[in-house]
């Protein structure tokens, strides 16, 4: 154990505390950045009015992703519509200020098994299909679900991305006999509105299987129907309770023909196909961690279950892969990676302090609430806010780039972190220590850790999308965010 002065440690020469994010989107950015602040002795970005922390952490965080940067998955509709979109959507890692610092690495590649009980994840760099062995003393897995195309892009590099987006640019913009969304869900209706804000001459037809859009949506019937009412009126056709049985292929003139449950046919140029299922992509976790659906069983504090994880208080799952109520939103996913960020500080303190009594942040039920870009125009639910529609709400939910902006500012992605010299030689306000050398820090936490009772309120003003009002007051962004190309 290492000696220390009475209020000061000495861990000069300190193994870091190894952080593993798994899934380079909005909530693993965001774990990772507010992560980042809050071991710098920083307030966490997301919640610039919480006190200063008082002690700093040695951190190494390793980011793994498919992708070579980030992508702003919710941009998909505008992005393979608009090539000018495309470019800005993408931004490689290594061209991201905000992830430019010592303390955080990325890895380019895949996460296909993690021990929960060694604390040891397998990754496969990208291009290789031998994994190598990396540990870790804490997980967050954020890896989201598995899209299909074309809900989302499936190349795994911004050259690749590029091309697959003016394939299919070139494929709308070319098709003489207009163009057929297949599906009403969220993304069939984005896609479709975004297409006609894009090329406005173009014919978009809009196919829906049940009588109402978003029918898989627990959202209310009056907002499906001001949904139908907006998308008509923004241009696109749409088509309700029929379903697609038939779709032939190209004939000479590139005409497709479409049979519809009801035995009618229609032509077009071009099919795109927004039924798809996503699922979560959670193959390399142990099968006891997940719910029958295969998201990652987690309670309030994004801790994957303590009955069926070893270390469970290591492991951390946020974003869309965690099994948690409300409609899967980038919102929720940026709250969520913030709060495994503040839990995964917590509990490094409780287990260097004795007798410290970790604040663990618990996150609370969601709400159904959506907000759908159509264009020129939005529409967007919530308990509190009810239905709204129209340019402003556009605006306030969208911005002009599809939420790019929103999400890139909000994270601080295009900041350059504080290179200040963080000197863990002295760490200042610790009375006592239970440090280890690295490899033998306490890890099974069910011994050590208190309960998970809430000794901070439920935050729920930090999410974005839910509550722009006060994301903008606490989180003023002051400097020109200039999104880098990469
Ligand atoms: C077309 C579309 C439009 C949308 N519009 C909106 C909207 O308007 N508002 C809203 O709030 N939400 C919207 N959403 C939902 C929103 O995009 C998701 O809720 C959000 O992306 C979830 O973020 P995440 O970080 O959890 O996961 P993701 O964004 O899915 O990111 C997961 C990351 O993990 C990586 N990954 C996956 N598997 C592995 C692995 N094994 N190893 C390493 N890396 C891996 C992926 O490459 C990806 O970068 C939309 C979704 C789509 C598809």
């Amino acid at each position: 154990m290492a000696r220390h002065e009475e209020n000061s440690i000495a861990v000069s020469g300190e193994k870091p505390y190894r952080i593993l994010v798994v899934g380079g989107c909005y909530a693993g950015l965001a774990a990772a950045t507010n992560l980042l602040d809050l071991c710098y002795g920083r307030a966490p970005r997301f919640t610039p009015a919480q006190s200063t922390p008082t002690h700093r952490l040695p951190i190494e965080v390793t980011i793994v992703d498919e992708r070579d940067g980030f992508y702003h998955v919710i941009g998909s509709p505008l992005a393979l519509a608009d090539e000018d979109y495309a470019s800005k959507a993408w931004v490689r890692f290594k061209n991201v200020p905000g992830l430019q610092h010592p303390a955080i690495k990325f890895v380019h590649g895949s996460v296909s098994k993690v021990d929960t009980k060694s604390m040891k994840a397998s990754i496969i760099p990208h291009g290789k299909s031998t994994p190598f062995q990396h540990e870790y003393d804490y997980l967050v897995a954020a890896s989201g679900l598995r899209r299909a195309w074309p809900v989302v892009p499936q190349g795994l590099s911004r050259i690749r991305y590029l091309a697959e987006a003016q394939g299919h640019i070139d494929a709308v913009q070319g098709a003489q006999h207009g163009v057929v969304v297949v599906g009403g869900g969220a993304v069939g209706i984005e896609m479709a509105a975004e297409l006609k804000l894009v090329e406005p001459s173009q014919k978009v037809i809009l196919i829906h299987s049940r009588e109402k859009l978003l029918s898989s949506e627990p959202l209310p019937d009056d907002f499906k129907d001001e949904t139908l009412a907006l998308l008509r009126s923004v241009g696109v056709e749409v088509i309700t309770g029929q379903r697609v049985q038939k779709i032939s292929e190209p004939d000479s003139n590139n005409t497709i023909t479409l049979t519809l449950s009801n035995d009618t046919t229609l032509t077009t140029g071009h099919v795109i196909n927004a039924v798809s299922r996503s699922i979560p992509t959670t193959s390399y976790l142990p099968p006891e961690t997940l719910d029958p659906d295969g998201h990652v069983l987690i309670s309030p504090t994004l801790n994957f279950l303590q009955t069926l994880t070893p270390n469970f208080r290591h492991h951390f799952a946020a974003g869309d892969i965690a099994a948690w109520s409300g409609i899967k939103r980038c919102g929720a996913a940026m709250h969520m990676g913030h709060y495994a960020a503040q839990n995964i500080y917590q509990h490094i303190l409780s287990t260097r302090i004795e007798g410290y009594e970790p604040e663990y942040k618990m996150i609370s039920e969601h709400p159904p609430m959506i907000g759908l870009a159509l264009g020129s125009t939005a529409i967007s639910c919530s308990p509190s806010e009810g239905i709204k529609q129209g340019e402003e709400v556009l605006k306030y939910m969208f911005g002009d780039d599809l939420g790019f902006s929103i999400c890139w500012n909000y994270m601080r992605l295009g900041e350059k972190p504080q290179m200040e010299e963080v000197d863990l030689a002295v760490i200042e306000g610790v009375s006592d220590l239970h440090l280890e050398e690295h490899g033998t820090r306490e890890r099974s936490s069910s011994s050590t850790s208190p309960d998970m009772s809430p000794r901070t309120p439920v935050d729920t003003t930090v999410d974005p999308f839910a509550k722009q009002e006060v994301q903008y007051k606490l989180s003023p962004v002051t400097v020109k965010i200039e999104p880098v190309a990469g």
